[in-house]
């Protein structure tokens, strides 16, 4: 497990994963760092993996401070 705080709040990969993908997932992988800024703000992005569904595995990309999120689908 690796929590960050993300918008103010600590969260799990678990966690995270649900934020950007609104359902939480099957499993997920450790937060990393995303080595990227925020195309809307400039801050930090984290990234985690995790796989909604027993079939898929999907990255997900958020932003630390504001609401900015994204997938690799
Ligand atoms: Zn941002």
């Amino acid at each position: 497990m690796s929590n960050r705080v993300v918008e103010g709040r600590m969260v799990t990969p678990k966690r995270l994963a649900e934020l950007v993908e609104g359902e939480a997932p099957l499993e997920a992988e450790s937060i990393e760092d995303a080595e990227m800024d925020c195309p809307e703000c400039g801050e930090n992005v984290i990234s985690v993996g995790y796989m909604p569904s027993v079939t898929e595995f999907v990255t997900a990309y958020k932003c630390q401070e504001c609401s900015w999120s994204d997938t690799d689908r």
